[in-house]
């Protein structure tokens, strides 16, 4: 059973979840929907508990603001000429060309859209994503191959990769034993693509951001908070 409660901290307000456990000492996760549990022995005080969780309140807003800046964020498309769109870190311009013809490809610096409408837009738009989601099928794909290579027999049952669209987040592990990947993400670098496929593998070693789970991303990927901040930076520009 989960108690609610909340603190004050600055201008914060933290609510966390209190589960009671066997457990000796306290713990604190914050999960990747932005959530806070606390894990604490049975015959700990609440008071006690509120303010352990008051001294980690820097750490929770960190945690939390680590996974809240995971969140990707796409400027609106309107699929016409002269338009830049992204792919594997780099910007290349819509081509928007009327022939009788019905054709995506990437040529130089351009993305060419041969469409017999032009001013269809609406249907330029579904080609040129019909033609990033069977990239980012094949590029993804090729990321979590090898990530699920290098963790090796870690992995007890290897997760098995889905894309789907998900407003707000590249990457997420499901307890059912997958991984869901934002199609998105085949316009972030290919570090940074290999960064939160590798982080979603190691939640299926460790589900919750203990220190476990940082070492073992740690020791897979050691300059993964490089990367990271580039999908940051990438996601923001
Ligand atoms: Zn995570």
């Amino acid at each position: 059973m989960t108690q609610n409660h909340e603190i004050k901290f600055g201008g914060w307000r933290i609510g966390f979840g209190l589960r009671r456990s066997n457990r000796r000492t306290l713990a604190i996760t914050v999960r990747p929907d932005l959530s806070v549990l606390v894990t604490a022995p049975r015959k700990t005080a609440v008071e006690i508990v509120l303010a352990k969780v008051r001294k980690r309140a820097v750490w929770i807003r960190r945690q939390q603001r680590f996974f809240s800046e995971f969140l990707p964020q796409t400027p609106p498309r309107r699929y016409l000429s002269g338009e830049t769109h992204r792919y594997l870190g780099r910007q290349y311009r819509l081509k928007v060309v009327e022939v009788d013809a019905t054709e995506v490809k990437m040529r130089g610096r351009f993305i060419w859209v041969h469409t017999p409408r032009k001013a269809d837009t609406a249907r330029v738009r579904r080609l040129v994503q019909s033609w990033y989601l069977t990239h980012a099928k094949e590029r993804l794909a090729r990321s979590f191959a090898e990530s699920t290579a290098r963790l090796g027999a870690r992995l007890a049952n290897p997760p098995r990769m889905q894309l789907r669209r998900m407003p707000k987040r590249w990457g997420s592990w499901t307890r059912r034993g997958g991984v869901w990947l934002n199609p998105e993400l085949v316009t972030a670098p290919a570090s940074c693509i290999d960064y939160v496929v590798t982080h979603e593998l190691c939640h299926a070693v460790h589900g919750h951001h203990g220190k476990k789970f940082y070492d073992l991303l740690r020791r897979m990927m050691p300059d993964w908070e490089m990367r990271k901040a580039r999908l940051e930076r990438v996601a923001n520009g």
